[in-house]
This record gives structure tokens, C-alpha cells and sequence, in this order.
């Protein structure tokens, strides 16, 4: 157990409100896993601000006019209400623009150029010469050398997210003035990211050994040291930023991956005196919680930093980065306002902030993609929390308050008749085997799996209760009823404690209703829940209410017109882009017999290398594993997908059709695809229920 805990959570970008995904990447992880440590009596400090500096900022500044300061105060307040409404519980959430922070980045960067880290030297950078400025990161555009994605910024490519350098671009565009920029000398500060590769290397097998890092999270890392850890510019010719501390280098601003993980420091600078207890302490453990977007500037880029300067500073424990959430099988994205948005939800259900909580964390990308769905939503608050969880509190609690008046009697201490002992102590199994798979599962970070197990407790309750049916025995032998119904309150006791890191607001009520104090806390987390047999309870309200998804609809609720109007711009957009040809649907073949069809073996794969094959345009090779065995198929889609995209894609394919050999390979089967006359589109049997090798029937 470490001595101290500082976990960070991404810094927001002040240029826009926050959505769902968002929250469920890095900030209600990071919450539930302090909520747990704090109530585990650990010393924590987490940390989180507006990130307020940057290209997107200044971007959107100069397109509606405004100043850059205009935008970050607006967003600023906008989001941190977001998060105090939600319960998210920084103990700090700062701005990258304060005094502090800039006195903070300026120091830290002075010191590593006094200790000669960065190769300074002159390079051509784009520059465009209407508006007089150098051309980096989102300031310019062009077709991505990689995937051909003909709007890849100069720092990243959106669409295969290979990461970029302005120079690297194809056709090349000014998005200031959408001219063809010039190539112009100008001097930068570079991080020499290569001379460190062995060190970085070594430095991440050594944490993954001491706590495993999540496999999406090392595998991201292991790519980018396969690939060769290139130099990175550490600074940028922009008036908007952290200025660069050093004579001769008036124009240019700090680059806002090095300013914004400063920003954790500065943050904590803000708060306490005692900043460096915690962030020059061996005995702290560091954890960064962030998306898989940001995993190169927490697991390399920054540890190099805070390795080169020095004095001290202690390196990241674990960075257990979620991967994304879609909606509705849809990206979200800000550009097309397709999101969530977080200030609409809390506007639209003030009161169901631990139903947001509760969703999103029941449906964390923890390890892969997932989907937020309005129907799924439903489905879950309608049976989990009101079904399952608010359900057994409420029955439990009238039936005390109806046959005992809110207190049962002292007998219940005294052991019960046989058949009704067994299934106690069944419970009290459950009840005890709690503490320890709650504390395994936060300290992997599978918070998912925790509230899962928290769950499992009102599971045991409502079958317990089924199973002794205490309203029938408190007719016949009311103190054998009494004893069945203390054994429920010690489950809402337990519940009332461990709900409290995963919704909070509803632990809340919970412990409303057993009259908590701190000190019932501590005897639970102690493992001394009996106690709360005779506790006198108050008369229970519900906890939660069916979500009637169709009833808000129609109310038109704002975040279903949101996500409407977004839908609706997309239809429009790919109806106008869409040429007539393709909008004809070509009519019904000839009627055939169901031993045609059964002719046809058609199976569920998996696509393990790709490649494009050198005598065709046309035709990519892949291999793909059709759960008996490995196929090579060919596959005439060459044109439309790049190869790398493919690997790990389940598709549909026609595993009995006549070996084919086609530009020199052979092709061993068909990946079927939906075929229109503008593209193919893969049919997308996601999911555990499509294993490989299951049939299509
Ligand atoms: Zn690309």
C-alpha cells in the first residue's frame, strides 16, 4: 500500500462543453477510484483543470472573432459546473492560464535547456504569408501520406490516427487562409525523443512488472518503440501559450503537450504548500487517467520530461487509459455536434446524475470500444437500479417500517430455525467475500466488474428474500420473519458503504435512510455490519424511477433533439453526396429452392493480416481465421480500405466456394460485403455471440 495517492484526470480542453464519452474515459474512472481510496482512509490528492492553450483554441478564436481568452472563459465554468453537478470530486480543478501555471511551465522549461536537453536548431516550417504566421498543428491541413484521409491536421490524421508533422502533409492548406503555405526558416526548441528510447523502454517493463499496465495501453507503447522514437519540437511560433523563456525566442509559446501535464504540477502547486510531499515522494504512487488519445504524452513524452529535469520528480505508477464510447454505433463528434452533451443531460434530468453514473460505468470502454445507446440506458436504469437495486432497499425497509415500526427487536440476534439459518448464512458468505473482490477489482482498475459485484449483493438479497418469503412467515412466526428481515439490513447497510465510490447521490439516500454516521462507516468497512440488525430506519423513498425514454422524446428533452438534428444533417449530407445510380436498388433475382441456400457455408472470421497484393490495383490478400482454420481470401476492396485498417475486423465469409486464383495468389473463399455502386461495406458480425467459425444460417 503506498503512503500517498496523486491521481490526475485529462485536462479538458476550454474550447467546447464536455459529453459522455468524455466522462466515462477519464473522469468518473478517476472519481470512483478515489471515492475508494478515501474511504479506505488513504491520503489522495486528485487533480484535474482546463487545458487553455493550444491550436483549436486560437483556431476557433479567430473564426467567430473573438479572443482566445473569450472562449476559455467561457468553457471553464461551464464545465467545471458540469463536473461539481456530476460528483465528480477534484480537489483542484485549475486553468492552464493562471499565473501560477505559466511561472510553473516557464521554470520547468528553463531548467531542462539550462541542462541542455533540447536540440535547438532552424528548420522550413509552412508559413502563410496573407495572415503573417507560421503554420503548425491544426492550423493546417492536407491528405495524410498514410491513409490518403484528404483532412489530416499537421500534428495527427483523425482517420487512422497515425501522428503527423506539417511537412509530412500532401497538398498542403492554410485553414487561415486556405492558400498553399511557403516554406520559411524558423527556430525551435526539438525534445530529443530518440536518445531516451532505451530508457523509455526499460522504464515501461519495469511498471508493467510492478502493476500490469492495461494491453491496450502497452501495446500502444510497444508500436510506438518499434517504430523508433523520433525528436519532437517543444515549442511553437504561436501568440497564444506559455511564452518560451529565452532570450531571441520572442513569438514563440511552449508546445501545449508540454505545457498541459505541467499543468498537473501547477494544479497542485495551487492547492497545497506541500506539493512536493506528494510529487517528489517515492511513496506516492501517480496515476493518470486519460483516454487512449492522449496515451503517447503520458507514457512517453512526459515521464521523459519529468525523467530529464530532474530533482526528483516521481513517474507515473499506471496510466489506465479507457479506449472510446460511440452513440448509437456512431462516432461522437464535437465538429457535427453528435454527443451526449453533459450540461444538456443536467439540464434535461437534474436529479439523475447517478443514472448517467451508473450507465457509464456499467458500460466503460475499460478495454475496448463501446456504445452508449438511449434504449440500452433504459433498459439498464429501468432493471438495475429501479428493478434490482432500488427494488430490494425499498421492500426491505416498508417491511420493517410496516411490521416492526421502522425497529426490529433484540431476537433477532438469537439464531434462527434451521432452513431459514442456511440461507443467512448463504448471505453472510456473500456479505463477507465483498470487501476483498471490491478491493481487487479497483486496484485493476476493472470498475466495471466492481460495481458489478456491488450489485451482486442486492442480487443475493432479492433471492434471499424470494426464497424465505418473510411477508408469508411474519403472518405464521413473526420473529423467524424479523430474523430473515435483519438479515436484509445488513445487505442495505453494505450497500449504503460500497455504492458510495460508483453513485454517490444514492448511497446518500441510503444512508438517510438507516441514520449513518461516520462511525457505522468504519464498523462496516471493519467487517462489523451486524450491528445494523436493530438500527431504527426511516419510512424509504424510491431510489430511482423508470426512465420512459418515449415520454422524454416526446417532451423533447434536449438531448434527443441534439442527437436528431445531428442524424438529420448527416442524412441530408449523404443524400447530396450521393449519386442517383446508386440511390436504384436493383430488383429480386429469381425465387430458389432452401437446399440452394443450404448449399452455401457461410461462417463467421476474423481478418489476421492484410496486405495489398503487387500485380493488382484492385485485390487486398488477407488472412483471416474462420475458426477451424486460416484462409487466405482475396478480396477486391483494395480501393476503398487501407490494409492496416483491416486487422482484427470480423466479417462474414463464404467458406465453400472453389478455390480461385486471381493476379498470381489464390483465394481460398469470399468476404461477403454489402455492395452498392459507390462502395463496399464490410457486414459486421460484432460481439462475443459471432465466434469465428459459427455459422450464417
Ligand atoms: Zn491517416
Amino acid at each position: 500500500m503506498s503512503a500517498k495517492y496523486l491521481v490526475t484526470s485529462a485536462l479538458p480542453y476550454a474550447n467546447g462543453p464536455l459529453h459522455v464519452g468524455h466522462l466515462t474515459g477519464a473522469y468518473i474512472p478517476a472519481d470512483i477510484y478515489v471515492r475508494y481510496l478515501r474511504m479506505m482512509g488513504e491520503d489522495v490528492l486528485f487533480i484535474c483543470g482546463s487545458d487553455e492553450h493550444g491550436a483549436a483554441i486560437t483556431l476557433r478564436a479567430k473564426k467567430e472573432g473573438i479572443k482566445p481568452r473569450d472562449i476559455i472563459d467561457k468553457y471553464h465554468p461551464i464545465n467545471k459546473d458540469c463536473f461539481e453537478k456530476l460528483g465528480i470530486g477534484f480537489d483542484n480543478y485549475h486553468r492552464t492560464s493562471a499565473e501560477l501555471h505559466y511561472q510553473t511551465a516557464s521554470d520547468f522549461f528553463l531548467k531542462l535547456s539550462e541542462k541542455d536537453v533540447f536540440n535547438v536548431k532552424l528548420s522550413e516550417q509552412y508559413y502563410d504569408e496573407e495572415f503573417g504566421q507560421f503554420l503548425a498543428d491544426r492550423y493546417i491541413t492536407g491528405t495524410c501520406p498514410k491513409c490518403d484521409f484528404h483532412s489530416a491536421y499537421g500534428d495527427q490524421c483523425e482517420n487512422c490516427g497515425s501522428d503527423l508533422s506539417p511537412t509530412e502533409l500532401i497538398n498542403p492548406k492554410s485553414t487561415l487562409s486556405g492558400a498553399t503555405p511557403v516554406l520559411k526558416e524558423t527556430k525551435h526548441w526539438y525534445l530529443p525523443m530518440d536518445k531516451l528510447q532505451d530508457w523509455v523502454s526499460e522504464w515501461i517493463e519495469k511498471q508493467n512488472k510492478s502493476e500490469t499496465w492495461k494491453k491496450h495501453v502497452y501495446g500502444q507503447c510497444q508500436s510506438w518503440l518499434k517504430a523508433g522514437l523520433q525528436e519532437r519540437a517543444m515549442t511553437r511560433d504561436l501568440d497564444w501559450g506559455v511564452p518560451v523563456p529565452i532570450e531571441g525566442a520572442d513569438g514563440k509559446v511552449l508546445y501545449v503537450w508540454l505545457d498541459a501535464p505541467i499543468g498537473y504540477i501547477s494544479a497542485t502547486k495551487d492547492l497545497t504548500d506541500n506539493w512536493e510531499d506528494y510529487w517528489k515522494n517515492e511513496d506516492t504512487k501517480l496515476v493518470h487517467f486519460i483516454g487512449k488519445d492522449n496515451i503517447v504524452f503520458h507514457c512517453i513524452i512526459f515521464p521523459i520530461l519529468l525523467h530529464l529535469h530532474g530533482e526528483g520528480f516521481i513517474l507515473p505508477t499506471n496510466i489506465p487509459a479507457n479506449q472510446f464510447m460511440n452513440l448509437e454505433g456512431d462516432k461522437m463528434s464535437t465538429s457535427r455536434n453528435y454527443a451526449v452533451w453533459l450540461h444538456e443531460y443536467l439540464s434535461d434530468f437534474p436529479d439523475k446524475q447517478d443514472e448517467l453514473r451508473y450507465y457509464l460505468t456499467a458500460n466503460m470502454p475499460e478495454n475496448k470500444d463501446s456504445d452508449f445507446s438511449w434504449q440500452d440506458f433504459k433498459e439498464k436504469n429501468d432493471k438495475d437500479l429501479v428493478g434490482l437495486l432500488g427494488g430490494f432497499v425499498h421492500r426491505t425497509l416498508v417491511l420493517i417500517q410496516k411490521n416492526f415500526e421502522g425497529k426490529l427487536p433484540d431476537s433477532v440476534n438469537d439464531v434462527a430455525g434451521e432452513t431459514v439459518q442456511k440461507e443467512i448464512d448463504h448471505v453472510h458468505k456473500v456479505l463477507n467475500d465483498l470487501p476483498e473482490v471490491i478491493n481487487k477489482s479497483i486496484h485493476n482498475y476493472e470498475f466495471r466488474n466492481g460495481l458489478n459485484e456491488v450489485l451482486n449483493i442486492a442480487r443475493e438479497g432479492n433471492r434471499f428474500l424470494n426464497e424465505t418469503e418473510p411477508w408469508k412467515l411474519l403472518k405464521t412466526d413473526k420473529e423467524e420473519g424479523a430474523k430473515v428481515l435483519a438479515t436484509c439490513l445488513e445487505v442495505v447497510s453494505l450497500l449504503a458503504v460500497y455504492l458510495e465510490p460508483f453513485i454517490p447521490f444514492s448511497a446518500d439516500k441510503i444512508k438517510a435512510f438507516l441514520n449513518f454516521n461516520d462511525n457505522d462507516k468504519s464498523e462496516i468497512l471493519k467487517g462489523n455490519y451486524t450491528v445494523f440488525r436493530t438500527r431504527k430506519v426511516n419510512q424509504p423513498e424510491h431510489l430511482f424511477t423508470r426512465f420512459d425514454l418515449d415520454a422524454y422524446k416526446k417532451e423533447g428533452k434536449q438531448v434527443f433533439k441534439t442527437m436528431e438534428a445531428a442524424l438529420k444533417a448527416k442524412e441530408n449530407a449523404i443524400a447530396e453526396s450521393t449519386p442517383a445510380v446508386t440511390k436504384s436498388i436493383a430488383p429480386i433475382k429469381p425465387l430458389i429452392e432452401y437446399d440452394d441456400f443450404a448449399k452455401l457455408d457461410i461462417r463467421i472470421g476474423t481478418i489476421l493480416e492484410a496486405e495489398k497484393l503487387k500485380k493488382s490495383k484492385k485485390l487486398l490478400k488477407l488472412l483471416v481465421d474462420i475458426g477451424i482454420e486460416k484462409r487466405q481470401i482475396l478480396s477486391g476492396i483494395a480501393q476503398v480500405y487501407e490494409p492496416e485498417t483491416l486487422i482484427g475486423k470480423k466479417v462474414v465469409v463464404l467458406a465453400n466456394l472453389a478455390p480461385k486464383k486471381m493476379a498470381g495468389a489464390e483465394s481460398q473463399g469470399m468476404i461477403l460485403m454489402s455492395d452498392t455502386s459507390e462502395a463496399f461495406t464490410f457486414i459486421n458480425p460484432e460481439g462475443e455471440d459471432s465466434p469465428n467459425g459459427a455459422a450464417v444460417s
